[in-house]
């Protein structure tokens, strides 16, 4: 029998594109025994137990059709309702697209907006998906490199060079995966400014919104003037420990809506019934849940920060997200080495910052959603490595 290759048959689009770099390390973990994982970026809580007999129940009355292509009327009145608590008035109508997690929103809000060549700026170090969305949509990403020195916040001294005639957008995400930033009103006020005078757009990925733990959370499309120039991208993956349901949303400007609504109708129809049965229910059900989740993070947080630092290893106690950025520079290890060699020698899996962009070289991303006994073998382990490393 004949054997062919296949590999001809992927466009040069396709082949064009890098695999995450945090899969690798994924992948080395999963064949090994006893590894204490910093990895993942997701809840280590299962979703609360109402949001999953509101699914039932919808299954139960039969409700197994697809919904309308914009999501339940139900659902998007109730995340709209919900919105207002950032100081966000958007219409039901059409003014929100219900979407197969935030992931699907940014890869149509992406091919809605971007024409060929069109640069997007995104704010490393950042989360590895943008990078190969905007390439399949034809666009260009363009890195601005944050410092630690200014907490891995976007400067308005960094953007205003790296606009061209050809930028479209911004990307924005706040609080920002992988290094829980928290950006505030006083920080994203000169970035709109910027925004405006360029007459640019914002991707603001807010799917972090809930989990913040000092400040109130600022939308950009809350800012004065930005909410005809923002799309703002979220989900219940996080804020609900729900990333197996695959729901999410967008909301901005109708017409932007309306274009992303027509890839949205042909290549996915509509995102699951019974997850959006289970997301109104997480809207407007108890909220005890997520408030106890927050204040798990936090008091997590608050350890390993201080259990990092005490071992050497200079860690800012972010505002939000789940996500400690620590630097490593003091070991002479390069963040790869690093990763690797602790996972190997000590069986703990944390992410090389370097795979978030260039300004992430010198940091690992370490994730405490997971449990306080999982982070004190962790810190345990990682110390026995921070003292024997060469
Ligand atoms: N944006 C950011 C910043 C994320 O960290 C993630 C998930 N890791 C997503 C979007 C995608 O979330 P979802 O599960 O809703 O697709």
């Amino acid at each position: 029998m004949m054997v062919t290759k296949s590999s001809h048959f992927v466009s040069e689009l396709a082949n064009s594109i890098q695999p995450s770099g945090i899969r690798r390390f994924f992948d080395l973990a999963s064949q090994m025994e006893d590894v204490v994982s910093l990895g993942v970026g997701e809840p280590d809580f299962t979703t609360p137990w109402n949001i999953i007999e509101a699914s039932y129940h919808s299954l139960e009355q039969g409700y197994t059709a697809y919904t309308s292509n914009a999501g339940l009327f139900s659902l998007r009145r109730e995340i709209c309702r919900y919105l207002t608590k950032y100081d966000l008035d958007y219409n039901p109508e059409d003014e929100i697209l219900v979407t197969v997690g935030a992931s699907q929103a940014i890869d149509l809000v992406l091919r809605a907006t971007i024409d060929r060549g069109d640069e997007v700026i995104i704010v490393n170090p950042g989360f590895v998906s943008y990078i190969p969305l905007i390439q399949m949509a034809g666009g260009k990403a363009v890195p601005l490199e944050t410092k630690a020195e200014n907490q891995f916040k976007p400067t308005p001294e960094q953007l205003e060079p790296l606009i061209t005639a050809k930028t479209k957008a911004v990307f924005l995400c706040n609080p920002n995966n992988p290094t829980g930033t928290v950006l505030s009103r006083n920080d994203l006020e000169p970035i709109a400014q910027i925004v405006k005078d360029h007459d640019l757009l914002v991707y603001s990925d807010e799917i972090y919104a809930e989990l913040i733990y000092e400040d109130d959370h600022v939308s950009t499309g809350a800012l004065e003037g930005m909410k005809e120039r923002t799309i703002i991208i979220s989900g219940f993956s996080k804020a609900f420990a729900m990333t197996g349901w695959r729901l999410g949303y967008a909301v901005g400007p109708k017409e932007i809506i309306q274009a992303m609504l027509k890839i949205h109708q042909s290549s996915m129809m509509c995102a699951s019934t019974m997850a959006q049965y289970a997301g109104l229910e997480a809207l407007t059900g108890n909220s005890d849940n997520v408030k106890r989740m927050v204040r798990s993070y936090r008091q997590r947080r608050n350890y390993l920060v201080h259990q990092l630092n005490s071992m050497g290893l200079d860690c800012e106690s972010p505002g939000g997200a789940f996500y400690l950025f620590p630097s490593i520079k003091k070991t002479g290890l390069s963040s790869e080495e690093f990763a690797e060699r602790l996972l190997v020698s000590e069986k703990v899996a944390v992410v090389p910052g370097s795979v978030f962009g260039e300004s992430g070289e010198g940091y690992i991303r370490c994730s405490y959603a997971t449990s306080m006994t999982q982070l004190e073998e962790a810190s345990k382990r990682i110390q026995r490595f921070v003292e024997n490393v060469e």
